[in-house]
């Protein structure tokens, strides 16, 4: 006669089963006081992990932690008036500026500029075909060294205010463009930042 057993049923028996192995693997193996510290334990608590209490309020251990949990919420000082509240008037600004700086980058006279500055390469590097010329320190340089400068500084874009001569700065003819040097684009860079 056979007979379905329930999954409790099931589980019962199996608990049985390791209990009784438990015991006979002490019992056999296991000499003298280790016996009974085997036998003591009974190995379904051996085999089961340790519990976790998941209703217990989250307590900060470490001194991180704990420094962490004091401190203040993140709170959005700035008013988020731009793109339905999620940037700033500053990233938006920036979103601005930087996109008008890339489209720069396709600006014509910028071309003519350095093709202006450059002329043909006769050294030994048999890769390169034009060298430029440097407007500040008169070096001669490879293509992947050189950049535009504007010789008026663009100057910030914050508000709308600053949009027209920002632009009119930015995409200037190429009486206002000149090749310099990484070295000495890098160098003048610093000096604004500074002056
Ligand atoms: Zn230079």
């Amino acid at each position: 006669m056979t007979r379905t057993r329930t999954r409790a049923e099931c589980a019962r028996l199996v608990e049985m089963i390791t209990v009784e192995r438990g015991c006979e693997q002490g019992q056999e193996t296991l000499p003298g006081r280790q016996k009974g510290a085997v036998l003591g334990r009974t190995p379904r608590k051996r085999l089961s992990s340790p519990s976790i209490d998941s209703s217990a309020p989250y307590e900060p251990k470490t001194a991180k932690q704990q420094k962490a949990g004091s401190r203040k919420p993140k709170t959005a000082r700035v008013p988020r008036t731009r793109a339905g509240g999620e940037w700033t008037e500053a990233s938006f600004m920036g979103w601005i500026r930087s996109g008008l700086r890339r489209l720069s980058l396709r600006w014509p006279p910028r071309k003519q500029t350095e093709l202006a500055a450059r002329r043909r390469y006769t050294g030994p590097n048999a890769r390169r075909t034009w060298e430029y010329l440097c407007a500040e320190c008169g070096c001669w340089c490879a293509g992947k060294d050189i950049q535009v400068d504007h010789i008026e500084e663009i100057g910030t874009l914050k508000t709308f205010q600053d949009l027209p001569k920002f632009c009119e700065r930015l995409f200037c003819e190429k009486e206002g463009l000149r090749v310099l040097c990484a070295e000495c684009h890098q160098a003048r860079r610093r000096k604004g930042e500074e002056g």
